[in-house]
């Protein structure tokens, strides 16, 4: 199977596991097949590149659209490249299913990293459930991870449906918050404030700078009053202009000591072996409802069945046991 450039898998993995980003971008075009062919080719792969995984720094930077996201990875990424490390960016965007286009898919984003070697940008995948794009993200970072890439940023649009699943993939989680406060503020939702370990207010530059400052100072405020979930760490709240490039730096640094606070007392490793356990149950639980999905029996008394629930002339809980009962052929 020359026919992609790789003479089969075992060139393939040989190849992502030397950093040919080449190799990463067709083993990420196999982790986001749905074709059952290309589903275990993947999994052999994931099984290979899972040996050589597991260095990188894992950031989800979340933030709604306009906050600057792709201004500030654009501008963190090259910064990072400069000081010798291997950047790879994942996005996820649960909003390209539903309306056909996607927040994140616009080609012209971050155009000068992704021209650099020591980074690779992967657009969201399209399609699919959020938890099906999550778990090919999740994957993905594998492959990154065993390509060497030593720093994976993983986007999400901060609109409020896929924080939780980025959050639950990697080491921190970075919120980029825009420079106003009061109704801003309110807009943003709690819930991801809570996720965050790491608050930065774009903008801070030109006229926007007191504006930021402001916000910085309102957050910090409003922190104090949630719990932290973490004794040794209090979610900091920076402030940077991704268009000036301020700040970033000291972005890194944080995350820098994050990773050693957390390291020191054994949480990354806990944290990722949590996280690598809630995925392989996620895992069961949609392979399962797939295989229940596509079985004939189920298939044949589904449509009867959800029909006798709606029309309340069977219980919920009754029909569910019996298309289990089906599937497990009781
Ligand atoms: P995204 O939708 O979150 O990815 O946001 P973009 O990175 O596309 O930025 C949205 C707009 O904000 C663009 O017009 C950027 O030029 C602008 N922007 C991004 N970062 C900054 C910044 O640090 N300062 C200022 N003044 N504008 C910025």
């Amino acid at each position: 199977m020359s026919d992609r450039g790789f003479e089969g898998t075992e060139d393939l993995i040989s190849r992502l596991c030397q950093g040919d980003r080449r190799a990463l971008a067709r083993a990420i075009t196999l982790i986001e097949s749905s074709k059952a062919g290309d589903r275990g080719e993947a999994q052999f792969i994931l099984d290979e590149a899972l040996k050589a995984a597991g260095n990188s720094v894992r950031i989800g930077i979340t933030g709604v659209p306009g906050v600057g996201k792709s201004t500030f990875i654009e501008r963190f990424g090259l910064h990072l490249i400069g000081e010798g490390h291997k950047v790879a960016v994942l996005a996820v965007d649960p909003t390209s299913k539903v309306s056909g286009g996607s927040i994140l898919g616009d080609k012209t984003r971050m155009e000068e990293l992704s021209r650099d070697p020591r980074a690779f940008i992967r657009p969201s995948p399209a399609g699919g459930t959020l938890g099906g794009v999550a778990r090919r993200t999740q994957e993905s970072i594998i492959a990154c991870e065993a390509a060497g890439f030593d720093v994976v940023i993983v986007e999400t649009v901060g609109v409020g449906q896929s924080e939780t699943a980025v959050a639950e993939m990697v080491d921190i989680f970075l919120l980029l918050l825009p420079p106003g406060g009061g109704d801003e503020l309110q807009g943003i939702k709690k819930g991801i404030v809570e996720l965050a370990d790491l608050l930065v207010v774009n903008k801070a530059d030109g006229d926007l700078k007191a504006a930021a400052e402001r916000a910085a100072a309102e957050y910090h405020a409003a922190l104090g009053l949630l719990r932290s979930p973490d004794p040794d760490w209090r979610p900091p709240v920076l402030q940077c202009s991704a268009l000036a490039g301020t700040g970033i730096a000291e972005v890194w640094e944080t995350i820098g000591k994050h990773q050693e606070i957390m390291e020191a007392k054994g949480a990354r490793a806990a944290k990722r072996a949590a996280q690598a356990g809630a995925w392989m149950w996620r895992d069961v639980s949609e392979g399962m409802l797939e295989r229940l999905r596509g079985d004939p029996a189920v298939a044949e008394a589904v449509t009867g069945l959800e029909a006798e629930v709606q029309a309340g002339k069977t219980a919920p809980g009754t029909a569910a046991a019996r298309l289990i009962g089906l599937f497990l052929g009781k």
